[in-house]
Order: structure tokens, then sequence, then C-alpha cells
């Protein structure tokens, strides 16, 4: 069975190691390439966009793809729209691999906001020290609100021209320590931690210290999930890829 799986997740690599060995599958692994050095794949591996949903239906058709994997970051909504239209067009299946998201507990002090433009006035008009733990693509609406002094911390540091001023750019990818977390927090004197609603433990670190030293939250809510059949863990996705599997194979093969 042919798969492709939409990537750039620590879910698609999971998922990826789980078929790798796995001789009912034969699957691809796509990533956008917006890091410059992406993490080394478990299965072959193609870099870069499709050209639209019409360029994922024609890969797909190409391909001759017997499912499609969505296993993209719960903001990636853009693909994950091309990933419904171009499976649809091909009659492919389509599943969604998206991770549960965080929660507050005791101790959280979050502001719960919808969407960039809303957790820069969130961070309101007093200077604050802020943590941007938000990726390089949405940085204007903190452009926009240069009375705060920003940490930037992003994989790869974002262009110049989209930075607000009085920026510390640190560019490092996870999985982070909480006592390092901490140590970020308190040695930049952080007030406020702005962060999308990414879930997943990679990340999670920051979430911990941010409780332990009293700092601020602005959590981004995720954009609505895609339609389609949808879980939450690779072990969930290989069962549904099981049934897939099965469904196509002949009887008693
Ligand atoms: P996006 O806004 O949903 O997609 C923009 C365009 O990038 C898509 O239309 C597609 O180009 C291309 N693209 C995205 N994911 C792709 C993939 N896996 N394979 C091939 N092309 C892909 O996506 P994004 O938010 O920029 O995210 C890009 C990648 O980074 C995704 O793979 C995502 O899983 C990963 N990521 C995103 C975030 C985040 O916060 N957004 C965080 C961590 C990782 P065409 O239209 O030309 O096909």
């Amino acid at each position: 069975m042919k798969l492709l799986i939409l990537g750039g997740t620590t879910e698609a690599m999971l998922l990826g190691r789980a078929l790798a060995d796995d001789p009912r599958f034969a699957a691809m692994i796509s990533l956008a390439g917006r890091t410059r050095t992406p993490a080394p794949q478990p299965l072959p591996c193609r870099i870069g966009g499709f050209g639209g949903a019409q360029g994922l239906a024609q890969f797909l058709a190409a391909e001759r793809i017997d499912a499609l994997i969505d296993a993209t970051h719960p903001f990636a909504e853009q693909i994950s729209r091309h990933a419904d239209f171009a499976a649809r067009s091909v009659g492919a299946p389509l599943l969604s691999v998206q991770r549960p998201e965080w929660r507050p507990i005791a101790g959280d002090h979050w502001i719960p906001v919808s969407n960039m433009n809303a957790a820069a006035l969130a961070i309101g008009g007093t200077p604050r020290r802020v943590l941007l733990t938000i990726g390089r693509k949405d940085l204007a609406p903190f452009a926009a609100a240069p009375q705060h002094r920003y940490v930037i911390r992003s994989v790869d540091p974002p262009p110049p021209e989209l930075l607000p001023p009085n920026a510390e750019i640190i560019a490092a990818r996870g999985p982070f320590l909480e006592e390092d977390e901490r140590r970020l927090l308190a040695e930049r004197e952080i007030e406020i931690l702005v962060t999308k609603n990414s879930g997943g433990s990679a990340t999670i670190a920051k979430l911990h210290a941010a409780r332990a030293l009293g700092v601020r939250v602005v959590m981004v809510a995720r954009p609505p999930p895609a339609a389609g059949d949808r879980v939450t863990t690779v072990k969930e996705a290989l069962a549904w890829l099981t049934l897939r599997h099965e469904a196509l194979s002949p009887r008693g093969v």
C-alpha cells in the first residue's frame, strides 16, 4: 500500500519509523523545506511544496498513492486544506494525525487568545519583557507593538525585515529541558511567554518553567481541525492503516 505522509512534525517522524520496516506499506515523507537543516527522516523523503492543492492531487495520482496521512503541525492550516482537496480529488482516504492540545493546570496563568493579533494585544500597552516561541512567520503583530523587549526563539533565525526593534534571537530546535527553560526565563527576566497551543512533549518544558516562575502565558488557540478521519497518536494511525490495508488486500492474502 503506497502512502504519502505530510510531515515536519515529531508524529510524522515516529510514524515513519514505525512504517519503515513494515512490508505492507511503501511510505514516503514530504517536508515543506522550511528549515535549513531538516532532521534526518526514517523514510524516503521529498522536499518542497507541490504547487497548491491541484499540484498535490497530481502528485497523488502520478505516484498512485493509496492513502494520504496529514501529520503536519496543527497550525499548518493551508497544507491540511490542500490535503483534504487533493485526497477527495483522487478518491484516496485521508487521515489526519494531530497531537492533543495542552491544557492549563493549577498554577498556570494563561491568557487564551484566538490568533496572533490578539496575542500581541494581550501583552498590553505597558512595556514588557516577552519571550516569543511562535516560529518565524507571524511576527508582524509584534513588530507593531515595539514598546516591548522581545526574545524570539525559532529553529532558524527570522528574516531581519520581519523583526520588531529590540529583539534578541535565539535559534534553537527542541526538545528543551525544564531547567534550561527556567534559566532562560530567569536570565532574560521574562514576564510573558507567547506560544501556539502546539501540544506534545518536545516543547512543553517552557510551560512547566513558566508555571514555576509565575510567568504569564499568552496561549494562541489552534485553528479548527480539517475535515475527515482524525487520530491523536501514532498507535491509532497504525490501527487505521491496518484496517485500510486489509480492505485493499484480497481475502486470505
Ligand atoms: P502551511 O502554511 O500550511 O503551508 C504553506 C505551503 O507550504 C503549502 O501550501 C505547501 O506548498 C507547503 N507545505 C507545507 N507543508 C508541506 C509538506 N509537509 N510537504 C510539502 N509541502 C508543504 O504550512 P506551514 O505552517 O508553513 O508549515 C510548513 C511545515 O512546517 C509543515 O510541514 C509543518 O508540519 C511544519 N511545522 C509548522 C509549524 C507551524 O507552527 N506552522 C510548526 C512546526 C512545524 P504548496 O501549496 O506549494 O504545496
